[in-house]
């Protein structure tokens, strides 16, 4: 992990929250500019959300949206635009991060 874990426990707790932006296509753009989700939606369908990796790494991260992907998470936005995953993301390569996105808030595991 670029960042120690305390660091990035103290900074989830003061960090702004992340939104969720929708742009209309069946994959999130390669390019993500801040720290904000992106969610690909085509034809009403959510397929996948991308964003990069909050540990500090940089790495973009592609999470599928739909039901028929293994993995797949499910994605839930309040009314303020702040998106909550489930199950937990788990990375098996790289920094091997491990949180919960809730609220817009992430929680190292
Ligand atoms: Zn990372």
């Amino acid at each position: 992990m670029t960042h120690p874990k305390w660091f990035l426990k103290m900074w989830s707790c003061v960090a702004p929250r992340r939104k969720l932006a929708i742009v209309n296509a069946d994959t999130p753009p390669e390019h993500l500019q801040n720290r904000n989700l992106i969610l690909a939606r085509e034809d009403d369908e959510d397929w996948a959300v991308a964003f990069r990796c909050p540990c500090g790494c940089g790495d973009r991260l592609e999470l599928q949206l739909i039901p028929e992907a293994k993995p797949h998470w499910v994605l839930h936005r309040d009314e303020r635009g702040h998106p909550t995953l489930h199950p937990s993301v788990w990375r098996k390569t790289g920094c091997r991060s491990h949180f919960w996105l809730r609220s817009g808030r992430i929680f190292w595991c």
